[in-house]
């Protein structure tokens, strides 16, 4: 049940009902294409005649076209509704302290190159003109994409969405930049910008596979130089007030805890980053800004010695495992998910971690059946940044519409 916004409400026209039942054929072809108009009014439970105005509509939009599938042995071959995905694309750029990745894919999300890198230019200024050069050699080499529907830009840090400002962003060291407006200008196209673990979100919310749960609180956990989460409610992205809910990287196991990035102590952060998890391994100082600096240690080599029989690796990652367990019993306990998406270098060692994760899950969790809540590593060659990214230029034109 939602209460209607006696502010914002939306009336009731002639076409919406059409308008939300399009949205609905849309969707079905996204996730069932190919699909016969036959199939599309069966699962629509609507007659052929009124499925196929929805259809000439989308048709019209240039959204979804109808081509043959397969072959047939003999007469007309059967016709089948797909999503136009020939001849649009989508730039998906993720910007982390260390390096620019930018990934080209079509508008369901499919990458169409390989992901292009560079260093990443502190200054934004500096980091415009160099993101501004590769869109635009990677426009002019490629002019068989067609329409290039958006750029999308993820960035770790907090991100007002509708200014498109950087409020604040602590391993950039930036607070209140601007990038969407220079690039758009430079560009011509329009752009997108996101926290970089609400977009990871986004792009699970979105993921097309039997397998994706439809409504409940999802949440996607990323562990990496910081701890970020994204949680989406039946298909919505929970931003809060100032954009800053589900930062429960943030919230302190131990208010005596090290030092974190944010300031305070303790946090969730300090604790299960992989600073926090090389920290540990060396012996050294695992608060803020000590283990921040450069060091010889990576927790890729902490996994690959873990894996090696170092009994120390081992421990260090093992903790890592406890503390990240912790921390997932409070997003249990605040918004019982169906299932936590985990993502970052961390999921290289989920086998190693998963016994003390599980177990501090299950301490904490309450009751027996939360303390069981699904986890799912997404790996990071499949890039789930820059998918998030994409899904910021490629699942608006899916959206379900605001009615009431
Ligand atoms: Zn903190």
């Amino acid at each position: 049940m939602r209460r209607i916004n006696l502010d914002t409400f939306r009336i009731a026209r002639r076409g919406t009902s059409r308008e939300i039942n399009r949205q609905i054929a849309l969707n079905l072809v996204r996730a069932k294409q190919p699909i016969s108009r036959a199939d599309l009014a069966r699962l629509m439970g609507l007659r052929r005649g009124a499925v196929s105005l929805l259809v000439n509509e989308l048709l019209g939009s240039g959204l979804v076209f109808e081509g043959a599938k397969g072959e047939s042995k003999r007469g007309r071959k059967p016709m089948h509704l797909h999503i136009e995905t020939r001849r649009r694309c989508a730039l998906a750029v993720d910007i982390s302290a260390s390096r620019t990745s930018i990934l080209v894919t079509d508008l369901l999300g499919q990458p169409l190159l390989d992901v292009v890198e560079f260093p990443t230019e502190r200054r934004p200024e500096a980091l415009v003109k160099e993101l501004v050069r590769n869109v635009g050699r990677i426009r002019r080499e490629h002019p068989e994409y067609g329409e290039w529907v958006g750029i999308g830009v993820v960035v770790s840090g907090m991100v007002d969405v509708e200014s498109g400002r950087f409020k604040y962003s602590p391993t950039l060291g930036w607070r209140d930049v601007d990038l969407r407006e220079p690039l758009q200008a430079a560009t011509k196209l329009p752009v997108v910008i996101e926290n970089s673990v609400k977009a990871c979100m986004l792009a699970q919310v979105w993921a097309l596979g039997a397998d994706v749960p439809g409504d409940g609180p999802v949440a996607f956990v990323n562990v990496s130089d910081g701890v970020g989460v994204g949680i989406a409610i039946d298909g919505k992205l929970l931003r809060g007030l100032h954009s800053i809910a589900g930062e429960f990287g943030h919230v302190p196991l131990n208010m005596d805890g090290p030092r974190c990035s944010c300031g305070q102590s303790g946090c969730w952060e300090a604790y299960a980053s992989k600073r926090a998890t090389v920290a540990r391994y060396l012996g050294t100082d695992p608060s803020w800004p000590a283990s921040a600096g450069p060091c010889e240690v990576t927790i890729e080599d902490v996994i690959a010695r873990a894996r090696a029989g170092e009994g120390r690796a081992l421990d260090a990652l093992r903790e890592t495992g406890f503390y990240l367990g912790r921390g997932l019993a409070t997003i249990v306990k605040a918004v019982d998910p169906r299932r936590i998406y985990l993502g970052g270098e961390i999921t290289a060692a989920w086998d190693l971690v998963e016994p003390t994760v599980r177990q501090a899950l299950r301490e904490l969790a309450l009751i027996a059946e939360a303390g069981e809540t699904e986890i799912f590593p997404v790996p990071l060659g499949e890039h789930p940044r820059l998918r998030g990214a994409a899904a910021l230029v490629s699942t608006p034109a899916f959206a379900a519409p605001i009615v009431a």
